[in-house]
């Protein structure tokens, strides 16, 4: 059995800006302001590395930060089917038939390492039409800062689930940023990186991902690649 662990944003959907929006409506209103958000690049990290960052920037201390984050997880999902809908956030392509085809074998188990809090990673799936029960396991934004962390995370609760023991010689991390490439060598995981969200192939080579797609449209050569 495999695990094949994916990333949200730019690799399963384009959310369209719809992370920055919900962040932005989230901390101005538990914080009272948004920091330096609008120059912040978002991609590859967590939603808990994002909020420290911004509000850390903007003067507020640690403790500050951690008391208001349960808050902010919630204010997300609060607005999140709004927001999304106003993104008109969708699959990135091939994804759909690339799931349909994974979850036709009873080989693998597909999972989510994502920078999203487990609270939207599912309304954000759901926007773009995927239904987030597919993904079986998940380690998320809101579990730890670092996102190095989560595929050891996201093997352990896919190890509890099925019985059957994944470590990174059976898991493979799929994202579009080079913190997906990094996270998955954190996790001594097989990389397998897409350039469909903003970073194109010749930014995420220097990387050194185990396969590089420039979109998941050829269903057949991906299966091929993760397994
Ligand atoms: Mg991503």
């Amino acid at each position: 059995m495999r695990l094949l662990l994916f990333d949200i944003d730019g690799t399963l959907i384009h959310s369209k800006g719809a992370g920055r929006s919900a962040m932005k409506l989230a901390l101005e209103e538990v914080y009272g302001q948004s920091g330096p958000l609008l120059k912040y690049t978002m991609s590859g990290k967590t939603d808990a590395r994002i909020v420290h960052d911004l509000m850390t920037a903007a003067g507020l201390s640690a403790d500050e930060i951690e008391a208001g984050l349960t808050a902010v997880y919630d204010c997300m999902a609060k607005h999140a089917e709004k927001v999304y809908g106003e993104h008109s956030v969708m699959p990135c392509p091939g994804i759909p038939e690339l799931l349909d085809t994974l979850e036709a074998r009873d080989d693998v188990l597909l999972g989510l390492v994502t920078g999203n809090t487990s609270q939207t990673a599912p309304l954000k799936l759901a926007a773009a039409g995927i239904a987030p029960t597919r993904f079986k396991v998940g380690a998320y934004g809101s579990d730890r800062m670092d996102r190095n962390q989560l595929p050891a995370l996201a093997m352990e609760r896919a190890t509890t689930l099925t019985g059957e023991a994944f470590t990174g010689a059976n898991t493979v991390v799929i994202g579009d940023t080079p913190a997906d490439i990094l996270c998955a060598r954190a996790g001594m995981a097989t990389a397998v990186a897409v350039a469909t969200g903003w970073h194109a192939m010749n930014t995420l080579l220097p990387y050194q991902p185990d396969h590089l797609f420039e979109n998941f449209k050829e269903t057949t050569a991906v299966v091929h690649a993760l397994l």
